[in-house]
């Protein structure tokens, strides 16, 4: 495949931010006393082919789900499908937080409805909807697991996480008060019961697990895990991020976890939203529906004929107060439903499928070593004598977006691939050829990669570390 990514500037700098290219003086007229106005204000005022422009030149600069393969492992990048995008914009959908419950009972409805789907695809009891992401369902998770030992009595300042763990399991437990035990993986990268017993005590709060793990492994023991975990009175708490092996197959709730997050932009193709809205739901078991966060949905049967109910906001009895305001991030939460819905069972049982046999595919043509198997939705291979971060690199000017790197540690040099169920095979062969070129290259040309895109080498550590939040400050580095 070749590629050439677009390459827009004026003055030989990037595509101007729109205040750069459209400011001017907006007069200003609204019925505010005069102390509180001013005279003019300096906005970008677009005409609209101008702003469209704009934007479309961005996303030409850009690599999206929607250019080609993004397998960004244990992120799960699939294609978004638009239809839910035309439920989402629905002008009945549009509801503000603070109406009566009396005046919404369809949005309630839809809310009662997404939750006892997600129970039943999880095998939990009770589910919120309230989190507004993945990290911020397992924040939830833990406080929960708190809110309950502290319940019954208990002081347990500890939480077990596997080293292979996503980094957010590691901070959501800190964020919520408790000491991190980190349990070194088996040799076969799955937890070693042995390892497990030594970090139980009666000080565990929970063990946090994502099955299958970030290597794309199935806890086989888990039900010796699970019992484990219990009779050291701790709580079992799932990640849920890769569902996608699961969906129609397994449940958490049945393999004894008691506490989980639903990643809705993983799993339920909802927009990763770039630091913009998510979604992360939180399932538990009967036992913990009491702490769940506050106001939650509730379906009401009113008497008289089959069919006669309401749905009702209630505060759960001993209710960990809200994480997110109202009732989470709503119109990400319709999206979510109407995935859902369409699938159906056999829909959501063929996606999971679908999602491991082309992580099977991929990983067979590929000439890099892959060192833990069978592996599910994803697999990790290591780039061995090559910089996993240079080949990632060096992929963007192949065309397709390349896998995570340098994570999970266990594997050298780690490239975790997760292809997902929406390529093709037309698709996953061009992945894998870009895999293959790459792994074919010297260290010269990946060093100089990549070549083909609009941004070059990208400086990530001080990105991350000392954010310039403008494109166009990026632009006057170069
Ligand atoms: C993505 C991910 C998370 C966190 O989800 P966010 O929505 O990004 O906060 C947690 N665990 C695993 C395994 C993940 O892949």
């Amino acid at each position: 495949m070749s590629y050439d990514q677009a390459r827009w500037a004026e003055d030989d700098q990037y595509e101007p931010l729109l205040s750069e290219k459209f400011n001017r003086e907006v007069e200003v007229d609204a019925p505010l006393p005069d102390d509180l106005m001013r005279d003019s204000l300096e906005l970008p005022a677009p005409s609209e082919p101008e702003l469209a422009r704009h934007y479309t030149r961005l996303s030409q600069m850009n690599y999206g789900v929607e250019s080609g393969p993004f397998p960004l492992g244990s992120c799960t990048m699939k294609y978004n499908p638009k239809f839910t995008e035309d439920l989402a914009a629905l002008p009945s959908a549009s509801v503000h937080p603070d109406r009566d419950p009396d005046t919404v009972q369809g949005t309630l409805a839809v809310m009662g409805r997404l939750s006892a789907y997600l129970a039943d695809i999880g095998g939990m009891d009770a589910v919120t909807l309230q989190p507004p992401a993945g990290a911020a369902g397992e924040y939830t998770g833990v406080l929960i697991a708190k809110a309950y030992h502290e319940a019954n009595g208990e002081d347990r300042p500890e939480i077990v996480v596997p080293d292979s763990a996503h980094g957010t399991n590691f901070a959501s437990a800190a964020l919520a008060g408790f000491d991190v035990v980190e349990l070194p993986s088996g040799e076969d990268g799955r937890v070693d019961p042995e390892a497990l017993d030594a970090a139980l005590s009666e000080d565990t709060a929970a063990l946090m697990l994502t099955n299958p793990n970030t290597l794309g492994l199935f806890e086989r023991k888990i039900e010796t895990i699970a019992e484990m975990v219990h009779d050291a009175g701790g709580l079992l708490y799932y990640d849920g991020a890769n569902l996608n092996a699961l969906l129609g197959r397994a449940r958490p709730g049945d393999m004894g976890f008691d506490i989980m997050h639903y990643n809705v932009h993983k799993t339920f193709a909802t927009p990763h939203g770039g630091g913009g809205p998510g979604a992360g739901p939180v399932g538990v078991v009967e036992e913990l529906a009491p702490f769940l966060p506050t106001p939650q949905v509730r379906e009401v049967q009113d008497g008289a004929g089959e069919g006669d109910s309401t749905y009702e906001l209630y505060d759960p009895e001993h209710s960990i107060g809200k994480v997110h305001g109202f009732s989470g991030n709503w119109l990400v939460l319709v999206k979510a439903m109407a995935y859902i819905a369409r699938l159906g069972d056999e829909g959501l049982t063929d996606a999971s499928a679908k999602a491991v046999l082309n992580a099977n595919y991929l990983a067979e043509q590929i000439d890099y070593e892959i060192p833990f198997e069978p592996f599910h939705h994803e697999f990790v291979a290591s780039a061995g004598e090559q910089d996993a971060a240079a080949v990632a690199k060096r992929m963007l000017d192949h065309g397709v977006h390349p896998p995570t790197t340098k994570w999970p540690e266990i594997v050298d040099e780690a490239l975790m691939t997760e292809p997902t169920e929406v390529e093709n095979k037309r698709t996953l062969d061009q992945l894998a050829a870009a895999f293959d070129a790459v792994a074919a290259e010297d260290e010269e040309t990946l060093d100089a990669a990549p070549q083909r895109t609009t941004a070059r080498y990208i400086d990530q550590v001080s990105a991350a570390r000392e954010p310039r939040l403008s494109w166009q400050a990026l632009g006057n580095e170069e």
